[in-house]
């Protein structure tokens, strides 16, 4: 774990999130400034910085996980696809350097723009209830 870490205090449960799915080593939580509805975001709880250093046998677990999840949703929200998204380094949009996945449900006629806006706390919460998957 990794001190100034906001992902890894989310991991540890030290900061709340509403958390979609967990298992021993990964875990998937709505974003606070959701894309869209049902933007989740998918981490390992172990602190790697980004694609370049996470170890590939954690990176494989953890993009099994990414398509469970996204299936999940996908079935469970009124959507016709989503992206997947994932950056690195502050310069390609990186704000958190803890690596983890996008995944951002789309619907057509959405008009998404990739603006955030400020999530909602109470629809969050109930959200993250509909979503919960059980490991
Ligand atoms: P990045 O830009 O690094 O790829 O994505 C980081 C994401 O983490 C952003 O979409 C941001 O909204 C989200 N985020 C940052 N802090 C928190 C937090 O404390 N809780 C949750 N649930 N999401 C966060
Ligand atoms: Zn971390």
């Amino acid at each position: 774990m990794k001190n100034d870490c906001v992902f890894c205090a989310i991991a540890a449960g030290e900061i709340p999130s509403f958390k979609i799915y967990e298992d021993d080593s990964v875990l998937a939580f709505l974003d606070i400034n959701p894309f869209s509805e049902g933007h989740t975001l998918v981490i390992p709880k172990e602190h790697y910085k980004n694609l370049l250093e996470v170890p590939p046998a954690v990176l494989a677990v953890l993009l099994e996980r990414v398509q469970k999840v996204a299936s999940h949703i996908a079935a469970a929200l009124p959507c016709e696809g989503f992206n997947i998204l994932q950056n690195n380094g502050a310069v390609a949009g990186q704000t958190v350097n803890h690596i983890h996945f996008h995944i951002v449900p789309r619907s057509e006629g959405s008009g998404l723009t990739f603006e955030s806006g400020k999530g909602d706390m109470e629809k969050l919460g109930a959200l993250a209830s509909r979503l919960r998957l059980e490991s």
